[in-house]
């Protein structure tokens, strides 16, 4: 056990990865993603791979990952420290502390651009 546990403070590693991203895809790209070039709804299959974290490929050519076309595109942060993240800001607990928490090892200044980047988006 380590101190957080001991403490009862929930850390990144205490979220399962999975159900991490499946959270993050709903919460950008609703209950049934689709294409983010032409639009079209995913089958069960391709939603099934998108949630594991694999690419997909569309039936107009698209290949796709869990956040291509949302402002989670491109990041190096896990789902993991993505959720937390977004978590800890909902709860206004201070960049740096989040910082130091997420598994990545994030500098405060990373948490506050994702602050900007979630209150642009609306989400926070
Ligand atoms: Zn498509």
């Amino acid at each position: 056990m380590n101190d957080s546990a001991t403490i009862g403070v929930i850390t990144p590693d205490d979220l399962d990865e999975t159900a991490a991203r499946i959270r993050l895809i709903t919460m950008t790209r609703g209950e049934r993603p689709g294409c983010p070039s032409c639009g079209i709804e995913f089958d069960e299959p391709r939603r099934g791979r998108l949630y594991a974290g694999k690419y997909v490929v569309c039936s107009c050519g698209v290949k796709s990952g869990a956040f291509s076309g949302t402002l989670f595109n491109g990041t190096t942060l896990d789902p993991q420290d993505l959720l937390y993240l977004l978590d800890r800001l909902t709860l206004d607990v201070p960049p740096a502390v989040i910082a130091m928490m997420t598994k990545a090892g994030c500098t405060p200044g990373t948490v506050y651009n994702w602050r900007n980047r979630l209150t642009a988006a609306g989400m926070l």
